[in-house]
Formats: structure tokens, sequence, C-alpha cells
């Protein structure tokens, strides 16, 4: 019976290895389509046979299509592939503390509509939400013609922790849930799959889709990209090979959480010294309110900027320990790149570069060459790009659901 394992692993392994393949070979159409077969083989590193037995795949899902072009500048004709994209559609939604943003995003990534609405402490009641949500999906669907039978699904990132197989929120503090199955409810009213998962881990999915092909080299064997965020909260998610690493209870990235002085500050996690204790937005007011009353990051940006000793040592300690942050990922996981985010980095142009600086004096000499460091591309939107991807992403792996 010992031989029988092996076959069983290597059947596994074969069927990561298509699901992999397949969403290589669908972000290389997405993002340089139209494209040939010989250019994708070329771009991701796969034999000929390989890319033609994935892309009939794909076009089988109905989500890729050829065309004839002339290739090049040689003049040669060639067949092109592109995507299908009257076939199908997704909704990609963020909730968050006070605003739920929904967006109809299209086989390209691409927002088609976007409309939002604020969420007042009534709202947070799940029904009313859920009302929300629905009503504006249909809204923006009725105004831009698209059937229902077209949509695949919607993807849905929120703050908390998620599991994501159940699309249950297991508990948010910002929204003030435990053991909600949001997925199950918004299933039902809007008609279609959704899925749920951690807003930052659905943002790293949005933000490395739309780049891991113009930066890593075709060889490069595994593919890592970091996404670190700091704001009113502190966290980090991983994609590895195109998928959101989750570990084993979807809590990787947690880094907030991750201990760097046992008799610090007490956390909101209920203990003491947590990483987020000394860099989200709430613990650098708390400390320039100190000084001075300060009711904002931006203002205490000013401040940095008036000169003011006090508000520049905030500000620069902060830096020290998002670069501490950064080197301890490194460490760990040896991205080839990694994203940095969030309302510190964002709301101040200096911040990017003041950690990039600090890097220097944190991460050893053979660490530093090892990865490249990038803003967000996708701003505000990446959270709804992402949960849409999501949604693809289950489309690409089972073909859940219909093609036209
Ligand atoms: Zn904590």
């Amino acid at each position: 019976m010992e031989g029988k394992m092996p076959v069983f692993l290597e059947k596994h392994d074969q069927e990561l290895m298509r699901k992999k393949n397949r969403m290589l070979v669908f972000n290389s159409i997405q993002q340089h389509h139209p494209i040939s077969r010989t250019d994708i083989a070329r771009l991701s590193g796969m034999s000929a046979a390989t890319v033609g037995r994935v892309v009939a795949d794909l076009i089988e899902l109905g989500l890729v299509k050829e065309t004839d072009q002339i290739s090049g500048g040689v003049g040669r004709k060639a067949t092109m592939l592109e995507l299908n994209l009257e076939s199908i559609m997704t909704v990609g939604i963020e909730v968050d503390r006070n605003l739920t943003k929904v967006a109809l995003v299209d086989l390209s990534g691409r927002i088609i509509v976007e409309n939002q609405q604020l969420i007042d402490q009534n709202e947070k009641q799940l029904d009313n939400l859920i009302d929300a949500i629905v009503r504006l999906v249909a809204e923006m669907a009725a105004e831009q013609g698209i059937p229902h039978s077209k949509f695949i699904g919607a993807g849905v990132g929120l703050p908390g922790i998620i599991d994501s197989e159940q699309g249950v929120v297991v508990f948010s503090a910002q929204l003030g849930w435990r053991n909600v199955p949001f997925a199950e409810r918004l299933e039902a009213r809007l008609n279609m799959p959704v899925v749920l998962d951690n807003d930052l881990k659905v943002k790293a999915l949005g933000e490395s889709s739309f780049r891991s092909l113009d930066v890593i080299p075709a060889e490069t064997v595994e593919n890592i990209t970091a996404l670190v965020s700091i704001g009113s909260g502190l966290g980090a998610a991983l994609i590895m090979n195109q998928k959101i690493y989750r570990g084993s209870r979807n809590i990787a990235g947690e880094i907030g959480h991750s201990i760097i002085d046992p008799n610090g500050k007490l956390c909101e996690c209920g203990k003491r010294g947590c990483l987020q204790t000394y860099i989200t937005d709430l613990a650098l007011l708390q400390e320039a309110n100190q000084i001075r009353e300060v009711s904002s990051l931006q203002e205490l940006f000013r401040y940095m900027e008036q000169g003011e000793p006090w508000a520049k040592s905030i500000i620069d300690r902060a830096c020290s320990y998002i670069a501490i942050t950064i080197n301890n990922v490194v460490c760990t996981y040896n991205p080839n790149s990694i994203i940095l985010t969030g309302k510190f980095i964002e709301e101040h142009p200096g911040m990017f570069e003041a950690v990039n600086l600090k890097l220097q004096e944190f991460i050893g000499e053979h660490f530093s060459g090892s990865f490249e460091m990038f803003r967000s591309k996708l701003g505000e939107r990446s959270v709804m790009i992402g949960a849409a991807k999501l949604v693809l992403q289950q489309q690409i792996d089972y073909g859940l659901v219909h093609k036209s």
C-alpha cells in the first residue's frame, strides 16, 4: 500500500499546479492583451504545450477568446488572445467602519461603475447594510444595462478575522461583529455566490495581480508579494504564487499583534506591547496629545512640517518601527516585492521615502537587495478590485458558474 501515497500526493500537486498555471496565464492575458501564446510562454516561463492546454481551459470557461491580429513589427499574422469582456461581470465590495463601497468590475479588473454609502451606527445592523449593498448593485446594473445572468459573484473585503471558507466574520473590532455568517446572508439577497475575506488580504491580491508580471522574472521559483499597511490598524498580507497565503486559520499576516515589549502598553487584544500599540494612528495621536491637542494624523504631519521637534520625533520613531516591521517580514518570508500602504503612508507624500531611508539602517546587507518596495497602485479602489479578483479566482479554479 505504501506506493499509493505518493500517487495521491502527485495528483494533489498536479491539481495545485494546474490552478497556479491557469491564474498565471490569465493574469498575463489580463495585463498584456492582446497577446500570443508564444509571448505568454516567454513571460511566464511555461512550455508552449502547457500554455496551449491552459489557454484551451480558459477559452472553455468563456473567459478568453481568440482574435486574428498582426503581431509586432514583423507584419506576420498570428492568432492573438483577448479577454472575453462581454462574458461575465463581478461585484467588488469594501465594508469598513463608516463607509461601504460597491463596484461592478469587468474581467480585465476595470471598475465599470462604483458607488458608496455612509454607514451610520444604525446601518451597522446587518439587515440595513445588506439592503444598502443590494440596492447599490441593482441600481448600477440597471444604469449600465447589465443583466443579472452576467454576474458570476460578489467579493467582499472587510476588516477583522474572517473564515473565508465558511464566509463567516469571526471577529471584527471595527464593525463590532462576532461570528456573523455574512456571505450566506448576502448571497440569499444578492442571488449570486459571495466570497469574503480580510480587507488587507484582498487588497494585496488586487495590487499584486496588476503588477506581478511587470517585476517578477519568469525564472523566479516563488513569487511572493507582501503588503504592509499602517493606518488605524497595522497588518500585512502575503500573496504567494498568485494566491492569498492564509495559514491554518486565515490569520497569517496579523503582525500588528507581534509582541515587541512584554512590559509595553496594553493592546485591544488583551496583551501588552503589541507592535500596533506603537504605530497605529491612535497610538501616535495619544503620544502627541501629551504635548499638545492633536486630533488627526494630518494635523500631526502639519506640526512636523512646521518644524515642531516633538512631532518630528513621534513620526521619526514611527518610521523606525515600520522599517523594523518590514525587516521582520523580509526575514520571515523573503518576498520579491513589498507594497507599503495605509493612511500613514498615503496621507503624506514624504512618508514612503522616509521609511525607505530608515530601511538602510534596519535591513541587513544580505537582505537589502532581495526585494523592491512599491506604493499602492490602485489606491482607494484596491479592496473593491481585489475582492472582485477573488471571485474571478474561484471561477478560474473551479469553473463554478455559467459561461456564455
Ligand atoms: Zn495586540
